[in-house]
């Protein structure tokens, strides 16, 4: 017989969250450790080029950047369990029967939670930047000057919680199959990954069309961490052409890195 039946809601909380945070950190080692791999280590001479800032981050960055995501890992395995627990009471839209909803609705649900996401991103981010708020929400994810895959968690706890929220946020606006979720979640880590790698992928030319317009770039991102302002944006570039957030020198530092020749072995 339990004496204290109070305390079980507590203890069953922080159960979750020690399950949930080791899934999480099982799951982020992969994706950034792989990104890793291919960039840092298999490909490096292959692919040097294409770095947008041409030196390596130091292994005291890196070791910094994993003990910040290491700490956003617990705060996101809370948030997730939390969300878990409002889902189970009903407070989200998220189904779990593909019936119940068209089919089509499955992969326009996902297209919806990247765009609502992205609008969260900008704006919190801006807003994160704001001078009374950046130390206590942004300074630690700008100690990376030169970011590595690492950084992509690499967060002060109180910009984890805002980065986490538009999960919970997201299932409360749009009905989402859970396996459409997973799928959201599956292209978040994956870009955020890519954006700090910090080697450009895409081909010179995207810039001169429609698409280069649209999507965000890795040199985007690189350029946000090295120069402080500008390029706030997370999977598309419209709300920083929107709000003429764009670096002055984006367009051209992308074309500068695209036209790079790779170097002869
Ligand atoms: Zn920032
Ligand atoms: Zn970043």
């Amino acid at each position: 017989m339990n004496d204290l039946p109070l305390l079980e809601p507590v203890v069953e909380f922080f159960r979750g969250v020690s399950q949930t945070s080791i899934a999480l950190a099982i799951r982020y080692s992969l994706f950034a450790g792989i990104a890793w791999l291919l960039a840092y280590v298999i490909f490096y001479r292959r692919w040097k080029h294409r770095k947008v800032v041409q030196k390596l981050p130091a292994a005291s960055e890196i070791r910094r950047e994993m003990l910040y995501s290491a700490c956003s890992v617990l705060i996101f395995a809370a948030i997730g369990v939390l969300t878990y627990t409002l889902a189970k009471d009903g407070w989200t839209r998220m189904y779990r029967h593909t019936d119940e909803y068209p089919m089509l609705w499955f992969w326009l649900s996902i297209i919806c939670a990247i765009f609502i996401h992205d609008t969260w991103f900008y704006w919190t981010h801006r807003l994160m930047h704001h001078r009374k708020l950046f130390r206590f929400f942004h300074r630690t994810h700008h100690l990376s000057h030169n970011p590595s895959p690492w950084a992509a968690y690499a967060f002060d706890p109180a910009e984890a919680v805002v980065q986490a929220l538009i999960f919970p946020l997201v299932l409360m606006i749009i009905p989402m199959h859970v396996a459409a979720f997973g799928l959201f979640m599956a292209w978040q880590i994956t870009f955020n990954i890519i954006g700090h790698t910090g080697f450009e992928i895409y081909p010179k030319w995207m810039m001169d069309s429609w698409l280069g317009k649209f999507l965000n770039t890795p040199t985007n991102h690189a350029m946000h961490h090295e120069k402080l302002r500008g390029n706030y944006g997370l999977y598309f570039n419209f709300w920083d052409r929107i709000m003429k957030t764009n670096h002055a020198e984006y367009e051209k530092r992308f074309r500068e890195v695209t036209s790079r020749p790779r170097e002869q072995a």
